[in-house]
């Protein structure tokens, strides 16, 4: 196996950053381009090249939002990136490119680079604006026959409860999601704060405002619901909770804890581990460690 750095590129919907990373999944050097999706993939392609002239690396890792045909090298389908589907990245890069679904490749990125032994089978939730996820399974991540595995932010933890992105009711993302906090703290708290981000929301919940308290109270709860269901169907090791919501800490971990302790089939958690990472580019590291992941199959 090489011992070069691999490139990872987290492509937003803005911006993409890129990342030279190292075997232990350290970032040696990074910068960004917009990701002006309209201008389609191709001339992406072109612009991400352009940037990396120079460094040292042997492959690339593209973390994009939707679903990956890996060995393709291309998008399935990618709501957000309208016209981006079909296109062959392998090709523009002349196969030196390995093309990942964007939060199974922040999963990954964790897993890899934040737990010290690499445990089998692991379960990763991103908290950001939506609810991604990821599954790793005996050590390897699992894509699923249509690239979609780890779309844990859609399972119903509230039937007929609040309204999702996707258009079905009482979505994990709907209360655990940004917007879907947002929305809680609108409802349960006299004053919100304004601009009503998870931050202040932490941070009014830490000064003692009862509604805010209660915020993070309901969704932890339905977080803590919505991961047991996979515990129950996988039995992992460990659950991974990344995202910009995680910095929340304990405000949203005490209460996965505790409905996981409610559970009345208590084997599957007695012994399970719960990490919130410190954040980091995870999305660009997981992309770069899986590119060398790749490489060695
Ligand atoms: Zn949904």
């Amino acid at each position: 196996m090489s011992v070069r750095p691999t490139v990872g590129v987290d492509v937003g919907g803005t911006f993409a950053k890129l990342g030279l990373v190292d075997v232990r999944g350290r970032v040696l050097r990074s910068t960004r381009i917009p990701t002006e999706p309209r201008r389609g993939p191709a001339d992406f392609a072109r612009r991400v090249q352009a940037r990396v002239r120079g460094w040292d690396f042997d492959t690339i890792g593209l973390g994009l939002a939707g679903g990956v045909d890996a060995a393709a090298g291309a998008l399935l389908f990618a709501p957000n990136l309208p016209g981006w589907a079909g296109f062959s990245f392998k090709r523009a890069f002349r196969g030196r490119v390995v093309v990942e679904n964007d939060a199974n490749a922040a999963v990954w990125g964790a897993y890899a680079a934040a737990l010290k032994r690499r445990p089998r089978t692991v379960v990763g939730v991103t908290l950001g604006t939506g609810v991604g996820g990821g599954l790793i399974v005996d050590g390897r991540l699992h894509r699923g026959r249509d690239g979609t595995a780890g779309e844990i932010g859609h399972q119903v933890v509230e039937p007929g409860g609040a309204p999702c992105h996707c258009g079905k009711r009482g979505c994990l993302e709907a209360y655990a999601g940004s917007y879907g906090l947002a929305r809680l703290a609108r409802r349960l708290m006299r004053r919100p704060p304004s601009p009503l981000t998870p931050e202040a929301l932490a941070a009014a919940a830490v000064a003692g405002d009862p509604g805010a308290g209660r915020v993070w109270r309901e969704a932890g709860e339905r977080l803590g619901a919505g991961l047991a269901h996979l515990v129950l169907a996988l039995n992992p090791d460990a659950v991974l909770i990344l995202g910009g919501v995680a910095r929340a800490g304990r405000l949203i971990l005490d209460p996965v804890r505790r409905a996981w302790r409610a559970q009345p089939f208590q084997v599957p958690f007695a012994r399970l581990a719960l990490h919130a990472p410190a954040e980091r580019e995870w999305g660009l590291v997981g992309a770069a460690l899986l590119a060398r992941e790749a490489r060695k199959h």
